[in-house]
């Protein structure tokens, strides 16, 4: 479990002037959730996501990952190890010359041996759908297929949590589709608990729960169906809702009598045939 307690979170500017980035902000993740955060920019989320491994610790309040505290050092390689990150731009994550050598990275750092090594980065290939690109340079490969890369990388770490701060954001439809799915397999199917961060309204679709977040606070919190109801709420946030959703309201102001969630093109079908 993480929880986050009444986190405050202040950039300096200047000598002068600070940045309030998260502004008393609390949350519990739990294990084998699917949790997704969404929010303009400038809201706080990046910020956030740093917090869960302890790249940033807070200015007051505090985060526990299974008990330990974030801004304790001792627990840090701990923390690390247990919460892996993805970030937005897969060329800044990959680093070595080929895949294998990419996925290899952490668990050599954990300082296992070459056959645990061996075995560690097939297996994460394997989970990412990217069995048998061990030998391939990760510079030829498309941005879904860097970003399962490096979704490989963490996965390798064995951890408990995996944070991924806007994954998708740099990709086109076929790699955010491709990334989505293996983060959805990774959680189902692999028990990994997720914090998925996006801008993407339609990656919240499926989740346990989103949070909605707004100048470094939490707006709302609740299921898909809770969140994307309040479709003007929404709006006033500056955000979209899923494309079933607002054909769903549009079509309940023009009169026609669509009762409940609609969120996917299935549901939207069921509710007008
Ligand atoms: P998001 O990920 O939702 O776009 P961020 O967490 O990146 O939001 O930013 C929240 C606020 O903190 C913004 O006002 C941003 O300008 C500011 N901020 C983010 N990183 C830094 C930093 N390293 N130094 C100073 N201010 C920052
Ligand atoms: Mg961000």
């Amino acid at each position: 479990m993480i929880e986050v307690k009444n986190v405050i979170h202040q950039y300096k500017r200047d000598s002068e002037h600070q940045i309030m980035a998260l502004n008393d902000i609390s949350l519990t993740v739990q294990e084998g959730e699917f949790l997704v955060i969404i929010g303009h920019n400038g809201s706080g989320k990046s910020t956030l996501a740093k917090h869960f491994n302890s790249l940033l610790i807070p200015t007051s309040g505090e985060v526990l990952v299974d008990g330990m505290l974030t801004s304790d050092w001792d627990h840090v390689w701990d923390i690390r190890t247990r919460v892996g990150m993805v970030f937005q731009n897969p060329d800044n994550q990959l680093i070595a010359t080929t895949v294998e050598e990419d996925v290899a990275f952490g668990p050599e750092n954990l300082g296992l041996d070459p056959a645990t090594i061996r075995s560690r980065v097939d297996e994460a290939l394997d989970k990412v759908g990217m069995g048998g690109f061990q030998k391939r340079e990760p510079h030829y490969l498309s941005g879904g297929q860097k970003q399962r890369v490096a979704i490989a990388g963490v996965i390798a770490m064995r951890p408990e949590y995996m944070v991924l701060d806007e994954p998708t954001a740099m990709l086109d439809p076929k790699g955010r589709r491709e990334v989505m799915n293996t983060v959805r397999h990774l959680n189902k199917n692999e028990g990994l608990t997720i914090i998925h961060i996006t801008h993407y309204m339609e990656e919240a679709i499926g989740a346990d729960r989103v949070i909605v977040m707004e100048e470094g606070k939490k707006m709302l919190e609740g299921t898909p169906q809770e969140i994307f109801r309040q479709v003007e709420l929404l709006k006033h946030l500056r955000m979209d809702v899923p494309p079933m959703a607002e054909l769903a309201y549009r079509l309940q102001k023009k009169g026609l009598n669509i009762v409940g969630d609609v969120l996917t093109v299935d549901e939207m079908v069921s509710k007008l045939c």
